[in-house]
């Protein structure tokens, strides 16, 4: 991966998966450093960037955010599935719905010839919601697990509210990579 990093100074990455699940929240979170006070409804097609020191090298991270709630028209399509190098597909780990909602997204990558080549990822976000009391209306982990290593993809669940390594929790296991290719 580092030479593919240090070969594409700009490192074109999808965010992917159905409205609400927090997409524009993770992106935020990942190029602002903190959970928006409030965030507009995506329309169409938003990037943000953030620049990362990749052993030295200055590498810009370039993180598609999409409107979930509608496919794309034909002349967006093309433009926002060329040159990727990685994808982010997620899902609200207190939303079955959403879960089940990534295989219309994975089809639609499909299609457009982003397929099993690039680095993908799942990401269960809004773990800071899990109820470990209870396991109905929730995805659980061995069930994302299972699906990352059925589509290749390694898995994480996150929380663009209070990441993992923040929380007061302690629990073993958040913050950690459950699955990895
Ligand atoms: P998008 O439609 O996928 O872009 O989703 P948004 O980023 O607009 O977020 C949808 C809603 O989920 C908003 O009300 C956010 O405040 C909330 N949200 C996003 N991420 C998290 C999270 O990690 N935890 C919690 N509890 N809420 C979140
Ligand atoms: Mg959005």
């Amino acid at each position: 991966v580092s030479s593919l990093l240090t070969r594409c100074r700009t490192f074109k990455v999808l965010v992917i998966g159905d409205s609400g699940v927090g997409k524009t929240c993770l992106t935020h979170r990942l190029c602002a450093g903190e959970f928006p006070g409030r965030v507009e409804a995506t329309i169409g097609v938003d990037f943000r960037e953030r620049v990362l020191d990749v052993d030295g090298e200055k590498i810009k991270l370039q993180l598609w955010d999409t409107a979930g709630q509608e496919r794309f028209r034909k002349s967006m399509v093309q433009h926002y599935y060329r040159n990727v190098h990685a994808v982010l597909f997620i899902y609200d780990v207190s939303s079955p719905a959403s879960f089940s909602g990534l295989t219309s997204w994975i089809e639609e990558c499909r299609q457009n010839s982003l397929g099993q080549g690039i680095p993908r990822f799942l990401v269960g976000n809004k773990s800071d919601l899990r109820d470990h009391h209870r396991t109905d209306g929730q995805v659980s982990q061995e069930q994302a697990m299972s699906f990352a290593k059925a589509h290749g993809m390694m898995f994480f669940e996150t929380s663009a509210k209070n990441p993992p390594s923040k929380c007061a929790s302690g629990r073993r296991g958040d913050g950690e990579v459950p699955y990895q290719q």
